[in-house]
């Protein structure tokens, strides 16, 4: 054996530099996660205001500022110690984490790995102390002069790990990083003062506020505040509180859904699953919920200490909590009527069209919506916890393999959809290509299942095999329409009906040069436009399938759509938004009559997209009611 082998076999203790460095491996993957530790640490002292600057993301300079409690002068070489902390005293202690930190490791891994300070002053101190650290080599502490509280200074992050610096993102990703850590805190703690600033611009100046719902109407505007469901319940010890959002109101990405625990951000897979389930039905495919819901429960029910970072927690009783959060939420949206699209007031008219009176449609679909409420009754959980949680044991069971909904109809079968719209008299010029008119492709047997009643001119009550379902007529149209609309346009064959006499609407300068700028988008979705003098936009061509709305009405709305969705946001979006204002505009109404044929017509469609249970802005199209349940309901089954 050669004395090198030798080396290798022996057993020595790591340099604490080493082991530092070992743990800012762990805790301090970006500059994201200094701000995060300091945020927290400024929180635990119990600031009331704290400022963040940081500079190119964080790379250069990350300073935070707060007027908490500040440290003891005899402390401060603790502070910066690894395994120091003033938050724990024994190991039982673990369990009863009622501070953000508690590791001791923050700021020794912070220091090991960039040039750092601190300046600190507690109230009844006449001085304040700083003390430095230069990549891991802690300076002398000097007295100075400070506010009560304490100032953390990080320059250079990573400066002595080059690889973890050179796999950094660009400042303004780093940045993005960094605003969402300080979302995070800004969300739990509402009554604290809260500011940020990149490159010496102001970001967020949050004043503190008494509620969570006005610093989410600072965060995210009126419009979602609006649409916030607030949400309580108390089960086992744990409570349960917050917001989601109305259907209406949903995101692409999971990143609008925040889950806090005792006041700390997590993240967990099982409660954001529970969270979907909820809201299963309520949203188009792809769609994600957005909520902000916190869990308050003792300290000794989770363990906080099973990730470097305590993002991820371990619950003694993960399942209690799933079923709290799905009951809660589903006996909230049953209450609210969310099944029927009526439960909020929402601003939008355009289901009712002005030449119907818009009291008498609420009247009816009001009254309407009584009568299916009455007979869900018996769908609504019961006061009986036992039967609530055997139906949501069957929920789960049955969900467990197919967490996502179906994928949405392939193009073949859209193809074969038919049009039922009738052609009302425009100025039409010649039809790109004409469509057939395919209702006799249903078959006939289906044809003769459906024996349907139009109500209130608004719903459309149908007797099916399996009970009753019943039909928001708008609703239904319109989602067909979608997904015609939006698999034509895929397929790039959307058919345009060209006007002999183009439609012009003049516009402001600025809405001009939106509608320019996004010509080829709007072509995309059929609409064909062009300049036609000073600010005034010509439309020539609109789609096919939607021949029954008003060329104007839609060049009008896409301007609408065009401003309020900014120069931000992506193609796809701004086609699907386009898509499902157009649908809107053109589907039948609510308040509108149809004739028989009419009514076969479009109920023959519905069978031809799987996904018809809402319509593009997330409300359901039909409401069922199964034989089971009617004669259940009538006393008929023993
Ligand atoms: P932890 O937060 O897990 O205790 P840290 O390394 O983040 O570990 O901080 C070490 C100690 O330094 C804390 O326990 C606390 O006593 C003190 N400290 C850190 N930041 C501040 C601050 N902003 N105000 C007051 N004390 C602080
Ligand atoms: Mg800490």
């Amino acid at each position: 054996m050669s004395t090198d082998m030798e080396v290798y076999r022996r057993i020595h203790q790591l340099a604490p530099a080493v082991i530092n460095k070992i743990a800012a491996g762990e805790v301090i993957e970006r500059p994201a996660s200094v701000v995060k530790e300091l945020l927290e640490n400024s929180v635990d002292a119990l600031a009331t205001r704290i400022d963040v600057e940081v500079e190119r993301g964080g790379t250069e300079l990350i300073r935070v500022t707060d007027n908490g409690e500040g440290i003891h002068p005899d402390d401060i070489e603790l502070a910066v110690a690894s395994h120091a902390t003033s938050k724990l005293h024994s190991a039982d202690d673990l369990f009863a984490v009622r501070t953000r930190g508690f590791r001791g490791e923050a700021l020794a891994s912070i220091a090991e790995v960039s040039q750092f300070s601190i300046r600190t002053r507690q109230s009844d101190q006449l001085n304040g102390i700083e003390l430095t650290v230069q990549a891991g080599i802690v300076k002398e502490p000097r007295p100075c002069g400070c506010p009560t509280g304490t100032t953390v200074e990080v320059r250079q992050l990573f400066l002595n790990t080059p690889v973890r610096r050179k796999f950094l993102k660009t400042p303004g990703t780093e940045f993005a990083h960094i605003s969402e850590q300080f979302t995070r805190v800004a969300l739990s703690s509402p009554a604290l003062h809260l500011v940020l600033r990149h490159n010496a611009k102001m970001v967020y100046d949050l004043p503190a506020t008494g509620t969570l719902l006005d610093r989410l109407r600072m965060f995210y505007g009126g419009k979602l505040a609006d649409a916030l469901i607030p949400i309580e319940a108390e089960a086992g010890g744990i409570r349960l509180w917050g917001y989601v959002a109305h259907p209406s109101q949903s995101q692409s990405s999971r990143k609008g859904q925040y889950l806090f625990l005792n006041g700390r951000w997590i993240q967990d897979r099982s409660l954001q699953h529970a969270l979907g389930e909820a809201y299963r039905g309520l949203l188009m495919v792809g769609r994600h919920p957005i909520a902000f819901l916190f869990f308050e429960m003792p300290p000794d029910q989770v363990d906080v200490n099973v990730h470097p970072t305590k993002s991820e927690v371990r619950f003694l009783d993960s399942q209690h909590l799933y079923r709290l959060l799905l009951s809660t939420l589903r006996t909230k949206f049953l209450t609210l009527d969310l099944g029927s699209g009526y439960g909020l007031q929402t601003k939008d008219s355009e289901t009712s069209p002005a030449s119907v009176n818009p009291h008498q449609v609420r009247e009816a679909q009001q009254e309407l919506v009584r009568w299916a409420e009455d007979k869900l009754a018996g769908w609504k959980p019961k006061e009986d916890l036992s039967d609530l949680e055997a139906k949501l044991d069957a929920i789960e069971a049955e969900t467990e393999h197919s967490t996502e909904p179906p994928e949405p109809p392939g193009q073949a079968d859209l193809e074969r959809q038919a049009d039922s719209s009738t052609i009302s008299p425009l100025p039409l010029a010649d039809v790109v290509h004409v469509e057939t008119p395919e209702a006799q492709h249903t078959p006939a047997s289906q044809q003769s299942e459906l024996r349907a009643m139009q109500v209130h001119d608004c719903y459309l009550v149908v007797a099916t095999p399996e009970g009753i379902s019943v039909v928001d007529q708008h609703a239904l149209h319109e989602r067909i329409l979608f997904e015609q609309l939006k698999s034509r346009m895929l397929s790039g064959r959307m058919e345009i009906q060209k006007l002999l006499i183009p439609v012009t609407l003049e516009l402001s300068p600025r809405e001009a040069a939106l509608v320019l700028e996004q010509k080829s988008s709007l072509a995309d979705v059929g609409l064909i436009v062009d300049e036609f003098g000073v600010n005034t936009i010509a439309l020539s061509g609109y789609p096919l399938l939607l021949r029954r709305a008003d060329p104007v009405d839609l060049l009008r709305a896409s301007v609408e759509k065009l401003e309020s969705a900014g120069r931000k946001i992506s193609r796809e979006e701004l086609t699907n938004s386009l898509l499902a204002m157009m649908a809107c505009k053109a589907a039948i109404k609510a308040g509108q009559r149809l004739q028989p044929e009419e009514i076969e017509a479009l109920l023959a469609q519905r069978h031809l997209i799987d996904d018809s249970h809402h319509c593009p802005h997330g409300r359901p199209t039909t409401l069922r009611l199964s034989r089971e349940e009617l004669d259940r309901q009538f006393g008929r089954l023993g």
